[in-house]
């Protein structure tokens, strides 16, 4: 036995340049201090780890603190503003300096606040979306994330997986793998485990090596990490492969329109402003601040950071809900999402498979016992049976176990046994069925060791293993005994029953035996079938044949003719419990669910009209009646057709594309390699994070970690909820800002006709600059930003999905900032004209200002829905609003009462007196604001 490398014998990453492809296997084992059937040991994968780091590639240059303030402040308004403390400060006024530069500090360092939790949303999404690999820790298979791989681990790779790290291949069985990603080679290389003897070998001719980054295209495999993060080859060349992607969603792209547009539009206005004061005789200086002010309060600034926030806090509660967003704008498409697509087994189903029927040669016996531990028993026509009696069927359950990639573990606590299937449920029940039947999979195993296979596939519908007959004896009596050295291989398959039964020319019989395959029999055979399918059962074909040489080659020309039928297993897959209350939901908010699944019309009608999916009138389509319609056909039926049968990945495709014709917003579920496509092509890809390959998730725009068709729904319902609130958050910021435009709009021009006493006293404005900016500060900031944390209307969803390409401003919230922007302009300008009757100049400016920012305000409160009443959504059930109100009002306050603040802010204390007057005004906009909602939502009800 070699000396075992621990993890401080082993050389740190950087010298480990050994030419590993030209070792044996056995050699890198030694070399990493790693066994095949053990792996590495928890404790020693730890100390590797703190060795050679996380295996991961070095992320791209982030933001920085001080990126992120000069973006703040190299605005163009914001430096305007500066240049006017700069002046101001050579004029004397420096009180007016010091109050701006205090307001510019603090209006940065929100922005900065924003845009790093904006930013830091994003990453701990990030790393949610990070794939996991299955690795040999101690002797267990347990799967960790990717990022906590170390030399020495050996690790398990499968179709659709991408490889984790470098790894030197121990096992290869039809392994393919695409290493595009790396040598740009489109075609997928066959991969084995031997040695290369060449010590220069390029990349592409280390057929032993798999590399970090490529995906496993078929077959399977396993190997011993040999390098990890930056040492490995992708590494090297450092080309960033996994992220959750970043760019602007097309909601955030139009909002930076709008507030482009919004933006020039008060820049022009400002300009009016100021030259407009000049005309009126007023102090350049005076008119320049208060333009430039105006600008910083109306351009809506913080939208996009406000924006990002609520995508990315809607991110977070879809994730509570098992649904992970990789793009951002998806959250949106969710929400208009008119079709969701579903597989069916283990989507809608459980995947809790139970074999619980066993057809062979026109005896059909049922199995009793639920779950995956192995007691029950046999019966027929109700009577328990001896399985012994039986011996055809227990030869179609060996198959099935034999020609099977799944495990049943028992666990054994507190003196009882608990079980679990690691990997396919489909396989693992008839493991169970087989075990109930005395037959165990590792015993079976070791009288009948695989030597070569052709993997299942969803197109080919069906899974081809070779088995050498090695210790039949050790078995009880069954059809591949061995007898003489003519029988020294079986061929198992199982499948879909009816392709498996296109492979046979003979039938096993109760003793057996085997009889030749005529027409009535496979009548028998699909008549069967039929029957198990129509009982909601999910069945499969089990066949065999019994050779004397190895088949040279292991495919599907040698190993697939002539085959002997050995029955059929009928297994049940209860619906998910939650998929018919959610199935519903989706109905009612106008989604229709279309099932889609690989097995028979029967068993998927018979689940679907359980659940509620096939609705009356609408159809039952198959792959085969796919295949016969062309595309327009499709378009036209396809709105009419509940359920897809026996179709493969390609036709997901199809669907897709026929219901994008239709204009449909599709979200379509996948998780093998072969669905990438379809899950590429739909508006919203979902991918399975349980039964998902490393492909399907990284090509889907959302990941369901429970593989569950109800986080769909639940995650349409949140996108629902996250648009609403960005619409609330920009209806309630545009009709702050224009009314705030106005209010010093009208009377820098009109001042002279409409506040004829003002304008005696100096005054053109009913605001100073400082003021607008904390109202800027206060509204702007964190009220809009508790709008975005609103949990939705309670019908958000009763009505129907969001057109697509609607405006963010429609008609409705039109006239809603219209009617907003009216209502406070004129209560506002109420104020100083009332207060203008007083000597003091300050007295005007303290009531117009009091009125500007309570109604806008209290106006956030009416903001929370667009339609509800406030009462109705109830005034002060969303906390961070009380917050962000009660801190503002608060702070306003201090503002008035506090001496030396009302000196800066150039306001007086009010009075009782005072605060009789604009009470009354600052409450008509909220009220404006629900009466506005009564109308509508009147209207809507009418219509
Ligand atoms: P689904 O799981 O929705 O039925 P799949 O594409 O996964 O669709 O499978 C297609 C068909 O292949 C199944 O309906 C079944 O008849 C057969 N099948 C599924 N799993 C296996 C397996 N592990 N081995 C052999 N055949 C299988
Ligand atoms: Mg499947």
């Amino acid at each position: 036995m070699p000396a075992n490398n621990t993890a401080e014998e082993l050389p740190a990453s950087p010298d480990m340049k050994v030419t590993w492809h030209a070792l044996s296997g056995k050699e890198v084992l030694e070399k990493l201090g790693s066994a095949v059937d053990k792996g590495l040991s928890k404790d020693e994968a730890a100390k590797r780890l703190e060795k050679f780091g996380l295996n991961q590639l070095k992320e791209g240059k982030k933001t920085t603190f001080l990126q992120m303030v000069i973006e703040q402040l190299s605005s163009f308004v914001v430096i305007m503003l500066i240049v006017a403390a700069i002046i101001s400060i050579f004029l004397g006024e420096t009180v007016d300096a010091i109050a701006i530069i205090t307001i510019v500090v603090l209006n940065t360092v929100m922005g900065v606040v924003q845009d790093s939790r904006a930013q830091k949303e994003l990453e701990a999404l990030k790393k949610m979306a990070a794939p996991e690999a299955m690795v040999l820790r101690g002797a267990h298979r347990v799967s960790v994330p990717a990022r906590e791989l170390v030399p020495g681990d050996i690790v398990f790779l499968e179709t659709g997986n991408f490889v984790p790290a470098d790894m030197r291949l121990l096992e290869a069985v039809n392994l393919r793998i695409d290493e595009a990603a790396l040598t740009g080679e489109s075609v997928p290389v066959e991969k084995n485990e031997g040695s290369v003897f060449d010590v220069d070998a390029s990349l592409g001719d280390r057929k032993n090596t798999a590399f970090s980054g490529t995906v496993v295209t078929y077959g399977r495999g396993k190997g011993v990490v040999i390098s990890t993060g930056m040492y490995t080859q992708l590494g090297l060349i450092a080309t960033m492969l996994q992220s959750v992607e970043e760019e602007e969603t097309p909601l955030q792209r139009r909002l930076d329109q709008l507030g482009k547009t919004l933006g020039y539009a008060c820049l022009v206005i400002s300009a009016l402003v100021f030259v407009a004061g000049i005309i009126e005789k007023g102090d350049p200086l005076d008119m320049f601040m208060i333009a430039v002010s105006l600008a910083i309060a109306a351009v809506p600034e913080g939208l996009p950071a406000v924006v990002t926030i609520s995508l990315a806090l809607g991110m977070q509660e879809m994730i509570k809900r098992h649904a992970l967003i990789r793009k951002l704008s998806s959250v949106e498409t969710l929400g208009s999402a008119t079709v969701i697509c579903s597989d069916k087994t283990g989507t809608l189903t459980q995947n809790a498979m139970t074999v619980t029927r066993v057809w062979v040669d026109n005896e059909t016996l049922e199995i009793t016992g639920g779950g995956y531990s192995p007691e029950g028993e046999f019966r027929k026509d109700g009577k328990t049976i001896n399985i012994h009696d039986f011996p055809a069927i227990s030869t179609a359950l060996w198959v099935g176990t034999l020609n099977n990639d799944s495990q049943l573990e028992e666990t054994v606590e507190d003196g009882k046994s608990s079980y679990r299937i690691i990997g396919d449920p489909t396989e693992g029940s008839i493991l169970v069925a087989a075990a109930k039947a005395g037959a165990r999979a590792p015993e079976l195993n070791k009288a009948y060791p695989r030597s070569g296979e052709i993997p299942f596939d969803s197109d080919r519908k069906r899974m081809v293993t070779l088995h050498e007959i090695k210790d039949p004896q050790s078995q009880d009596i069954s059809p591949f005994e061995g007898k003489n050295d003519k029988e020294a291989y079986v061929i198992a398959v199982k499948g879909a029953p009816d392709v498996v039964l296109g492979l046979c020319n003979r039938i096993q019989k109760q003793d057996n035996t085997c009889a030749p395959l005529d027409e009535k029999g496979k009548q028998a055979i699909l008549a069967a079938n039929d029957n198990m399918t129509k009982d909601a059962l999910r069945v499969l074909g089990m066949a065999y044949r019994v050779v004397s040489v190895r088949p040279d080659q292991v495919d599907s020309d040698h190993m697939e003719q002539d085959l002997v039928f050995a029955g059929l297993v009928g297994m049940i897959d209860p619906a998910r419990e939650e998929v018919k209350p959610a199935l519903l939901r989706a109905l009612g908010a106008g989604i229709r669910t279309v099932m889609i699944t690989g097995d028979y019309p029967n068993t998927a009608k018979a689940i679907a009209e359980s659940i509620g999916l096939l609705r009356p009138g609408h159809k039952v389509c198959t792959g085969a009646e796919l295949d016969k319609m062309d595309d327009a056909t499709l378009s036209s039926e396809v709105e009419e057709i509940d359920v897809f049968a026996r179709v493969s990945p390609e036709h997901k495709m199809r669907i897709v594309s026929a219901l994008k014709a239709n204009d449909e917003v599709v979200a379509m579920t996948g998780d093998g390699v072969n669905d990438a496509p379809a899950i590429k092509a739909a508006d919203i890809g979902v991918a399975m994070g349980i039964t998902g390959t490393d492909v399907a998730k990284e090509t889907a725009d959302m990941v369901l970690t429970d593989d569950n068709y109800a986080s769909i729904v639940s995650a349409v319902e949140q996108g629902r909820v996250i648009y609403a609130n960005i619409r609330k958050f920009v209806y309630y910021l545009i009709s702050c800002n224009m009314a705030e435009i106005m209010i010093i709009f009208i009377p820098t021009m009109f001042g002279r006709f409409l506040f004829p006493k003002a304008a005696d006293m100096g005054m053109l404005s009913p605001l100073i600059p400082i003021q607008l900016l904390w109202l800027n500060l206060v509204t702007d900031g964190a009220p809009a930003l508790a709008l975005g944390t609103e949990k939705g209307d309670p019908d958000i969803m009763s009505h129907k999905p969001r057109p697509p390409k609607e405006p963010i401003i429609n008609r409705f919230m039109l006239t809603g900032v219209i009617v907003q922007t009216i209502a406070i302009t004129t209560t506002t300008l109420i104020a100083y004209a009332i207060g203008s009757n007083h000597a003091d100049p300050r007295y005007a400016e303290t009531l117009a200002f009091v009125t500007l920012v309570f109604s806008e305000l209290l106006r956030a409160y009416t903001a929370r829905s667009e339609r509800y009443p406030l009462a109705k959504i109830g005034v002060f059930t969303n906390k961070w609003m009380n917050w962000a109100v009660l801190a503002s009002c608060a702070l306003t306050l201090i503002v008035i009462y506090v001496p030396f603040m009302a000196d800066i802010f150039n306001v007086l204390p009010m009075g009782w007196e005072e605060w009789r007057l604009v009470i009354p005004l600052f409450l008509v906009p909220s009220i404006a604001a629900e009466v506005v909602k009564y109308i509508v939502s009147g209207k809507k009800k009418t219509a």
